[in-house]
């Protein structure tokens, strides 16, 4: 299998992949935890809202009827009665000829069914015992009735919708303190490589700080994922399935980075040919990580990325956000756009080929702008991308002005 392996495209890579994820179970979480999850149940309104009639404006609550023949030249005159501020409970019922003075969110009196603005009375500077009203109101006219935005017992948010700093004030203003979300997947990561150490150590011959590991928990936590570190495992562990097995049965999906090529110490590699382990790919057309390998192990997935940090990067990119955004019931797939590339790539390449750039609006066109050519396992081109520009196979690549197709971490990768 080390050697033989099928090429696949990406999307079936994935497709395969996907098609083994199924969505997490629920939890409840407290209303500020519930941010940035994915609502596991429709959520009914405990009661209504507004929950009493109240006055939108500063003015005078009125009885509609009182102002029939109120006009600008003849105002009628009401005897104010009460102040009500926001908060207060009015402790005076309006008869005829009454009138509160009232400020905005404020409860109204009974009896009164409206309200006029300050400035639509007589001296609306002035606190005034009898109020000069200038226009004649309808029933109900300016009030927020008792239940008018949302009914006691009405759904005011639904399963799979996101918990954004809106639905936050929603939920609170409902006083839902716990909120039933999809559990966040945990994703155990375990870096490969007997010439790794871990990156607060000094440098010894021959050895590179491990930076994978590191990236990969960022990553998973940029995806909605809980990350799991395991110890490393160097090129010549012994028990390498039961030590992978013992992994993967502790989190929901298991990433390993390095150790996935054809080397004679490709340990990873060689874990598929066993007989508990079952392959989904292990050649993918792409460039860089061709060598990406998805297995299951018992039911848990197993993502293997190449070690080599730029293909580390693309492969979570490819193929774990699409497995954690669906166990946390998010839309799976990257999101595809157009966009005009701003510098030659024509490096011919047997697969498509990913390259790591940046978006940019000029004048409404939007460009992708690749990083300058490195070597995939060059860590300094790293930081600072937000999309992966796909270069189609074969051919002459693509020149400065051409439309090609980029992948962007925006409103994919939190
Ligand atoms: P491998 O996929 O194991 O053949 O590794 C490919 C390249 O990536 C080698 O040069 C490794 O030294 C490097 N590499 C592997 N794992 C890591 C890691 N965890 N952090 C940084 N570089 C790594
Ligand atoms: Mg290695």
């Amino acid at each position: 299998m080390r050697f033989h392996r099928q090429t696949i495209t990406v999307e079936q890579a994935r497709s395969k992949l996907l098609a083994r994820i199924t969505p997490t179970t629920q939890e409840k979480v407290s209303l500020g935890e519930a941010f940035g999850r994915i609502l596991a149940q429709d959520l009914v309104s405990p009661c209504d809202y507004p929950g009493f009639d109240r006055s939108p404006l500063d003015g005078y609550a009125v009885r509609a009827t009182d102002t029939e023949s109120a006009t600008v030249q003849q105002p009628v005159y009401l005897q104010v009665v009460e102040e009500i501020a926001a908060g207060d409970v009015p402790k005076m019922a309006l008869g005829p000829g009454m009138a509160s003075r009232i400020m905005t969110g404020a409860m109204l009196p009974v009896g009164a069914d409206a309200v006029i603005m300050f400035e639509q009375t007589v001296n609306p500077g002035e606190k005034v015992q009898q109020v000069g009203i200038k226009r004649k109101l309808t029933a109900w006219e300016n009030v927020s009735r008792r239940g008018e935005e949302v009914e006691q017992g009405s759904v005011i948010a639904r399963s799979g919708e996101a918990v954004d700093a809106g639905m936050v004030a929603l939920l609170a203003s409902f006083g839902i303190t716990e909120v039933p979300v999809y559990r966040k997947p945990t994703i155990g990561i375990l870096s490969t490589g007997s010439e790794l150490i871990d990156f607060d150590q000094p440098l010894r011959p021959g050895m590179i700080r491990d930076s994978n590991s590191l990236m990969l928990q960022m990553l998973v936590l940029q995806a909605g994922g809980i990350p799991v570190l395991f110890d490393r495992l160097s090129d010549h562990s012994p028990a390498v399935k039961a030590t992978i097995q013992r992994c993967a049965d502790r989190v929901d999906l298991l990433v390993t980075t390095g150790g996935v090529s054809v080397g004679d110490k490709d340990i990873i590699a060689s874990l598929v040919d066993e007989a508990e382990v079952e392959l989904l790919f292990n050649h993918v057309a792409m460039r860089p990580g061709s060598p990406t390998t998805a297995a299951m192990i018992g039911s848990t997935p197993l993502c293997a990325l190449s070690g080599n940090p730029g293909a580390c990067h693309l492969g979570f990119f490819l193929f774990v956000a699409p497995v954690i955004r669906k166990m946390a019931n998010l839309p799976a797939e990257p999101p595809r756009w157009r966009a005009i590339l701003a510098a030659d790539c024509e490096k011919p390449s047997p697969f498509p080929r990913y390259l790591r750039g940046r978006i940019e609006v000029r004048n409404t066109t939007l460009y992708a702008i690749p990083d300058p050519p490195v070597k995939s396992g060059n860590v300094s081109r790293l930081k600072g991308s937000d999309c992966f520009i796909v270069i189609p196979a074969g051919g002459r690549g693509k020149r400065a002005g051409e439309e090609v197709e980029i992948l962007c971490y925006q409103h994919y990768l939190q």
